[in-house]
């Protein structure tokens, strides 16, 4: 799933459970639930197996997502530390690929994470695979606010 939605339900999560304890496991463990639901995302795996590297769309597609997430984990979370940590939380599995595909680190643990996290997805057509998306968005703006 794109790293908006996953970080909109983590700061949910936090806004909902104050308790850090709690809400910070919650929303790490949140990232694979998501990924499990139907969604579209640049098909990082592909084209770097294809062209060895991003294109430059799908390099707009991940800066774009990321200032979203950013935009509002900052927006919701107010300096927040519960929050802060918990939308940290909730795309961790996906932050720690960022080394294998923006710099090419082909270690051996990274590519087995990335292959647990590619069979663990659900994917689905770009249309329905937004839709799913931007329901999990306004299903969590719906508890924050
Ligand atoms: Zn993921």
């Amino acid at each position: 799933m794109l790293e908006t939605p996953h970080v909109a339900l983590g700061v949910a999560i936090a806004v909902a459970i104050p308790n850090p304890l709690i809400s910070i496991p919650l929303a790490f463990a949140s990232h694979f639930i998501l990924d499990k639901v139907p969604h579209w995302n640049p098909h990082l795996n592909t084209e770097t197996k294809k062209y060895g590297y991003l294109t430059n769309k799908t390099l707009l597609i991940i800066g774009l997502d990321l200032a979203c997430a950013a935009v509002l984990t900052i927006f919701v979370s107010r300096g927040n530390v519960n929050i802060l940590l918990a939308s940290f939380a909730s795309i961790l599995p996906d932050i720690v690929e960022g080394p294998y595909f923006l710099f090419g680190w082909k270690n051996e643990v990274l590519q087995k994470w990335i292959s647990f996290q590619k069979s663990i997805q659900s994917e689905a057509n770009l249309f329905w695979g937004l839709l799913t998306q931007v329901l999990v968005i306004l299903g969590a703006l719906y508890i924050i606010t």
